[in-house]
């Protein structure tokens, strides 16, 4: 990582640039470029063995000026107050840019889950939702799932909180399970963000998504789902890589069948509808379209040169490094960023939130044209501003999400 190694300063850089664009007011970039709340709390545990553990965890609430906060919960062992206000920073330009009422948060524990228990996993969630829950709420702070964190982690922050305030509280997490308040169309929503931006860039660029050849690095949520609709609507998927190998076919994959061997697997190395790949081949293909969809800091310095795609789409958060970011820029490379590629997943989260405070239930179809409708606005905003701004996608993205923020927070004034 670049900027001495802190992630938020990586962001302050992408932040720099959109604002200078801009003409931002310094005193309005003084507050956007500044955290409004940063939470550090113990969370004491009992262990199995009898003895006590003592876990730090953060909450950060990046900005509210839109609406409450928004962001996941991380629980990894190199979790830091830098890295979850960077990520809480990256919330609330995802989420202006979806044009949803929310501002941006994050939350993580500093902790292995995989050393824990069920039993001792449950306590460390329940104690930590207790220390933050002043802060957390419907209207206040709304959490999600993250790195290590899934549907029954979120079942028992939904929980915990309903205890402390003495009533069932649905609205206060999302990505929860469907039978207690969980949307339809949550699991694949950002997939489907991703295939929805990524057929309109085919149609902004000319080219027909029907036989677009497509690559995709990881097939989790985000890459397998992503991969399944871009060959639902006649894309050609030719290459996948997972964590621990890769497929290849330039006739095209079995998307279906990948998946359904995945589940049995664990992973798709293996799969016989092709031959191995690794992510250097993967990343050099001559696709039309290269998804990432693993993890962060995949597209570098050093590889960004073999790229060949016409269209990058940034399914994973922070794919592609700074550097990496101006190689693409200088070949020509079109990349829709993640804080606009990825942004289905916290859309639906809004309309799961939506949902969960009316107490009426939409059907999957109605969620999804919902998306649909989202997705389409956000592409389009981000794509003119980089034409008149005559700057690239990312930089646009930023510059339509800081623009929001900021004449929201002109009209609120300053409170003194
Ligand atoms: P996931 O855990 O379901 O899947 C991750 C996939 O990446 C797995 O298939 C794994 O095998 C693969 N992978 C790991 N290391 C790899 C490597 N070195 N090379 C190739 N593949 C590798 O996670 P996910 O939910 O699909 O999230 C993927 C990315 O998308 C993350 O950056 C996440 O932050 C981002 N994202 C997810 C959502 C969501 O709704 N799930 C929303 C926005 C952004």
């Amino acid at each position: 990582m670049e900027s001495g190694g802190s992630i938020f300063n990586a962001m302050l850089q992408e932040f720099d640039g959109a604002a200078r664009l801009l003409g931002l007011d310094q005193g309005i970039w003084k507050v956007l470029t500044h955290p409004k709340r940063q939470i550090a709390v113990s969370c004491p545990i009992q262990m199995d063995n009898g003895e006590i553990e003592v876990f730090t965890g953060y909450r950060v609430q990046y900005n509210i000026t839109l609406g409450p906060a928004k962001g996941g919960i991380r629980y990894h062992p190199n979790v830091t107050l830098d890295e979850v206000t960077a990520l809480a920073a990256w919330m609330t330009w995802k989420c202006a840019v979806a044009h949803v009422p929310f501002g941006g948060g994050k939350g993580g524990i500093i902790v292995d889950p995989n050393r824990l228990s069920r039993r001792e996993l449950e306590a460390l969630t329940r104690r930590y939702i207790a220390e933050i829950v002043d802060a957390i709420g419907p209207e206040k702070d709304v959490p999600a799932p993250d790195v290590n964190t899934n549907d029954q982690i979120m079942a028992w922050v939904m929980d915990t909180y309903s205890m402390h305030v003495g009533h069932t509280a649905t609205a206060v997490v999302t990505g929860k399970p469907i039978e207690m308040g969980g949307s339809l169309g949550r699991r694949e929503a950002t997939g489907r963000g991703v295939m929805i931006v990524t057929r309109e860039a085919a149609k902004h660029l000319g080219f027909d998504i029907k036989g677009a050849t497509v690559a995709v690095q990881g097939f989790g949520n985000v890459g397998s789902v992503s991969a399944d609709l871009l060959a639902k609507i006649g894309a050609k998927i030719v290459a996948v890589t997972d964590w621990k190998g890769g497929v290849y076919n330039e006739k095209g994959l079995d998307i279906a069948k990948m998946i359904d061997y995945a589940k049995q697997h664990k992973t798709i190395e293996g799969f016989s509808g092709g031959e191995p790949i690794d992510n250097a081949k993967l990343f050099a293909l001559d696709v039309d379209v290269l998804v990432p969809a693993a993890l962060e800091n995949q597209i570098t310095g050093q590889n960004a040169g073999s790229i060949k795609a016409r269209v990058i789409a940034e399914g994973a958060n922070g794919p592609t490094t700074p550097d990496a970011h101006q190689i693409l820029h200088d070949r020509g490379i079109f990349v829709i960023p993640d804080i606009l590629a990825n942004a289905g997943g916290v859309t639906t989260s809004y309309f799961e939130w939506v949902q969960d405070r009316h107490g009426l239930f939409w059907e999957e179809s109605e969620v999804n044209h919902r998306l649909e409708t989202k997705m389409v606005e956000a592409f389009h905003d981000v794509l003119e501003t980089s034409i008149r701004y005559k700057t690239d996608l990312r930089t646009a993205a930023y510059i339509v999400a800081i623009s929001r923020v900021a004449t929201v927070t002109k009209m609120r004034g300053m409170y003194a």
